[in-house]
């Protein structure tokens, strides 16, 4: 399970959007009073948009980004003392160890 990086909810997925430019044309009554539709412009490019299902907000803006958000394994760092025992059964030193704990 991950979280949201923007609104800290868990999420399991995310929703993509595909994001198109439109046709731009013209429109017009031509010299014989003809109703007539020209394309001008249009752009094949678009993109691609993965928002979180709780809040909608964007979080990624390609499917690897995606991926690695959704495969993030949600680590804790957390201070684990550790201590050394002679063999007189004396502590001879405690040595705190930074250790990632997975949730
Ligand atoms: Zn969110």
């Amino acid at each position: 399970m991950t979280k949201c990086p923007r609104c800290k909810a868990e999420i399991n997925y995310l929703i993509k959007y595909e994001i198109y430019d439109a046709d731009e044309t013209i429109v017009f009554f031509d010299k014989d009073k003809k109703w007539k539709e020209e394309w001008v412009d249009g752009v094949n490019f678009f993109s691609e948009e993965y928002r979180c299902p709780h809040c909608n907000k964007l979080v990624a803006r390609d499917e690897d980004r995606a991926k690695e958000l959704l495969n993030k394994t949600i680590t804790k760092k957390e201070d684990v003392l550790v201590a050394s025992i002679d063999a007189s059964g004396t502590i001879s030193s405690v040595t705190p160890i930074r250790k990632e704990i997975s949730l």
